[in-house]
């Protein structure tokens, strides 16, 4: 039987938290930033990171790199410093074992989000995947998740589920591609969204909800 399980990617199949800060960190070290631009990185950065910012960085504190090496360095940066616990990794591999369909559908710059994808092995263990990024549409816009199936070959039609950390956007958009839904807890949940099917506090107890539903 075909099922289907769009996961995003930052906050919850990596932790970007942590890799932002190690990233931030090396960059700063690496350019002898001073620690205002420190500061400036972690909060620009906090939700998103794309060359733009790259560009306000180096207009804001008068540096002499361009906006391109400067991203490409972060990017590389972070490809480095991300990882996914093996336990996720293993999970991943039990649903795709268990015969399940596995996309990305995830918010960013397609040149950092496929970095991202490869260093940690993620890229080896899903279907399809797609990114915001590339086409500038963003979750909850039902496109992407439409994109993301088609990557992975089926139809949204089908059916499936949605797994991620942001409420707008994950469970949202995934309620409004009839998907259904699994939400990390972590940011408090905003009015006027309909409720996520189930709510975890890791991504490893979404894949064990999922692995319970072929039973
Ligand atoms: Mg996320």
């Amino acid at each position: 039987m075909h099922r289907l399980v769009l996961f995003d990617l930052d906050n919850t199949l990596v932790d970007r938290q942590s890799a932002l800060s190690d990233a931030v960190t090396a960059l700063c070290r690496s350019r002898t930033l001073s620690p205002g631009a420190d500061h400036w990185l972690r909060t620009e950065l906090a939700d998103r990171a794309t060359i733009n910012d790259f560009a306000r960085l180096r207009d804001t504190f008068g540096l002499d790199a361009s906006a391109a090496d400067l991203w490409q360095e972060y990017v590389d940066l972070m490809a480095a410093t991300v990882t996914c616990r093996p336990d996720v990794l293993e999970g991943l591999a039990r649903l795709r074992a268990a015969g399940w369909t596995i996309g990305i559908v995830t918010n960013g710059a397609g040149d950092i989000q496929r970095a991202k994808l490869n260093a940690t092995g993620l890229a080896d263990l899903v279907d399809g995947a797609a990114v915001s990024g590339d086409l500038e549409i963003r979750k909850p816009d039902l496109r992407l998740f439409e994109l993301a199936a088609s990557r992975c070959g089926v139809s949204l039609a089908d059916g499936g589920w949605m797994v991620g950390d942001n409420a707008a956007g994950d469970i949202g958009g995934g309620h409004q591609a009839g998907l259904r839904t699994i939400w990390l807890r972590g940011r408090p949940w905003p009015d006027g969204l309909p409720d996520a099917h189930h709510v975890v506090d890791d991504v490893t107890d979404a894949i064990a909800i999922l692995l319970n539903e072929m039973e």
